[in-house]
């Protein structure tokens, strides 16, 4: 979910919350690849024969590829939610999270938000 729609629907807070949770939910499913690519592969390697073997060969491929884009996407939703957190802090009274959506781009890639403390307003870079 786009920063400025997350932040419009749910808050700074509860977008943050979320894109942690569904990062380390791929981080769940990088390691359950894992599993499925020692299962397969201790498949493969008792298969006898190519054609015997290759629907564990491809299982092996398959639980790999998945795998690796798990992994990629979660280390790219920790690091996006990282980096905007990083920025959440008010400049000028130092309230954390604390802020509100004023204006957000088509994208959503760079927001302008406004702190609910002491209504100082900054963007902040997705
Ligand atoms: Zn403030």
């Amino acid at each position: 979910m786009h920063l400025a729609e997350g932040i419009r629907k749910h808050g700074f807070r509860k977008w943050y919350e979320r894109e942690l949770l569904q990062s380390h939910a791929h981080l769940a499913l990088t390691f359950v690849c894992g599993i499925g690519v020692a299962a397969s592969m201790e498949l493969a390697f008792k298969s006898r024969g190519l054609s015997d073997g290759l629907p564990d060969w491809a299982a092996v491929a398959l639980c790999a590829a998945v795998g690796i884009w798990a992994l990629r996407r979660y280390l790219y939703l920790l690091s996006h939610a990282e980096a905007v957190a990083n920025q959440a802090d008010c400049p000028h009274c130092k309230a954390y999270g604390r802020l509100t959506l004023v204006k957000g781009d088509a994208g959503g890639d760079r927001v302008r938000v406004g702190c609910r403390r002491c209504g100082h307003e900054w963007h902040i870079d997705a």
